[in-house]
């Protein structure tokens, strides 16, 4: 099987952590991996190929601080804020390419990046000389049919959040889950054998009505058993190391930063975090631009 990664771009809820004005314990924390950013993540193999997972707003410093300079595809989970309206940033990706960047979106999200983004998404709608806009094509996703991107099988994996209905997806042994109430039948079923799992939690406690705790996500966790299981989305109510020692084995907190690497001979993580070791991963390279595609001056 081909090597492939997942780096957890922005594991926080939708206010980030620190929250503004707060100063509870967590957003005061010293430890580094208690700040989180807006929802994102990148999806990347050996091969070539970078799979965006949303544009929340911090996307250009999370590109920045990841050192990635290309994606080739945009997977849009659903059309809350927080995991959209960094999509201005993708203009530098279509305008360096000359080509359309192809989104997908589910298709209760479409309208609202209609509305809300007429500017990128009319075709009427031309910048100015001088000025650009990202250039997007977008594709609406089919929740019960697999998509081709980037010449991998991409199965969506439609979860309940209140009045949206958002789309993960597993793509080879990899499944990721985000802004989830509960986990339906069919879904579950297209995560059955997965290896490295991801999943939303907000806090502990008080069920919230449209997003898994942190009960709830290790109980579906604990069901579907993959290999590890990474919880994201997560708010200022709950600590790193407090996750790390509580967590039960094969459940891990996910931080900003964080790569995981899954390959024939096992998962391995990046960065300092205790439950991985300090493996430092070199950036999979993308796909090799196709000669109409070239390179800008
Ligand atoms: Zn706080
Ligand atoms: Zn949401
Ligand atoms: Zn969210």
């Amino acid at each position: 099987m081909e090597r492939i990664r997942l780096t957890f771009l922005g594991t926080g809820t939708s206010f980030g952590i620190p929250v503004v004005g707060c100063d509870c314990s967590v957003c005061t924390s010293t430890d580094i991996r208690d700040r989180r950013s807006r929802h994102g993540a990148l999806v990347s193999w050996e091969s070539g190929g970078r799979f965006l997972v949303d544009t929340p707003p911090e996307l250009r410093l999370q590109l920045l601080r990841e050192g990635i300079d290309s994606v080739d595809a945009v997977w849009f989970t659903h059309g809350h804020a927080d995991h959209l309206h960094g999509i201005d940033d993708l203009r530098i990706f279509s305008l360096r390419s000359r080509r359309s960047l192809p989104v997908w979106a589910p298709a209760d999200t479409v309208p609202l990046l209609l509305s809300r983004f007429r500017y990128i998404f009319d075709g009427g709608v031309r910048p100015q000389q001088g000025t650009s806009k990202p250039e997007l094509d977008l594709r609406t996703v089919d929740p019960e049919t697999p998509e081709e991107i980037l010449g991998r099988t991409v199965m969506p994996l439609p979860v309940p959040h209140g009045a949206m209905q958002p789309l993960g997806f597993r793509v080879g042994d990899v499944g990721y889950v985000t802004d989830a109430k509960t986990l339906p039948d069919r879904t579950m079923e297209r995560l059955a054998g997965v290896r490295l799992l991801v999943l939303n939690a907000l806090w502990r406690g008080r069920p919230h009505p449209t997003h898994f705790n942190v009960e709830e996500a290790v109980a579906m966790a604990e069901r579907i058993g993959a290999r590890r299981t990474y919880l994201t989305h997560l708010t200022h109510r709950l600590s790193h190391q407090e996750l790390v020692d509580t967590l039960p084995p094969g459940v891990h907190p996910a931080r900003d930063g964080l790569t995981v690497e899954l390959g024939p001979d096992g998962i391995r993580e990046s960065g300092t975090g205790e439950e991985g070791g300090n493996e430092h991963f070199g950036p999979f390279q993308s796909l090799p631009p196709t000669p109409e595609e070239g390179a800008s001056p």
